[in-house]
């Protein structure tokens, strides 16, 4: 403090380093500007209510105002299907199933991220739910056997939106939509047990891929 103005000396244990630090670093200092701080004792206030007390219709107020962010994508739920198998989709298409690209990023896992089916390719969501060759042989039957042209998807939202470019009437595309709903829970089920308990796949039980196991 000098004359009542916040005085950027620091004493740093340790230099910002990072983009991401100096950046915070900016922002306080930004948020300091113009701060005077004066003698006497600290209060608490709620700035949304003009007598600085809090209340819930203030909150109720504020919120009505905020504009949340409107997903690019929405998943359309399927109620022919058990929850869990919606939520699995769901969070394929969110690219945040945990597959062995997004675990070495995490640094959870280290060795090999060579996909547990085929071992041809680095396990990302794509690759594994679309590219990899045991889910194009699943796509294939499915393709045959509900008699749809041939897939060509190139993501996970791809084969969730299948049922959209079907002919079929409104019941019958619900339920091409759930097969392709329970096929991709199918298929992360078949690589858990090639991960964990050494079922099929290219290389047997690779669970040792993960830090720890
Ligand atoms: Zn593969």
């Amino acid at each position: 403090m000098v004359d009542d103005q916040i005085c950027s000396t620091w004493e740093w244990s340790r230099a910002p380093r990072s983009g991401s630090e100096l950046e915070e670093l900016r922002q306080l200092l930004l948020l300091c500007q113009g701060v005077v701080l004066e003698g006497g004792t600290d209060t608490v206030g709620w700035e949304l209510d003009g007598v600085g007390g809090f209340s819930v219709s203030s909150l109720k107020d504020r919120l009505k105002d905020v504009r949340f962010a409107v997903p690019n994508y929405t998943i359309t739920w399927n109620n022919w299907v058990p929850g869990k198998v919606g939520i699995l989709a769901w969070r394929a298409e969110l690219n945040r199933v945990p597959v062995l690209s997004i675990l070495y990023k995490r640094n959870i896992i280290d060795g090999s991220l060579d996909c547990p089916a085929c071992g041809e390719s680095e396990e990302t969501t794509e690759h594994f739910f679309v590219s990899c060759g045991l889910a194009q042989e699943v796509w294939q039957a499915i393709t045959l056997w509900c008699k749809v042209p041939y897939i060509f998807a190139f993501s996970v939202r791809d084969i969730l939106d299948l049922y959209k470019f079907t002919k079929f009437p409104r019941r019958k595309a619900k339920y091409f939509h759930a097969v392709c709903l329970v096929s991709i829970w199918c298929l992360w089920k078949a690589r858990n047990d090639m991960v964990f308990n050494g079922l099929g796949g290219h290389g047997g039980k690779s669970g040792g891929r993960y830090k720890g196991a």
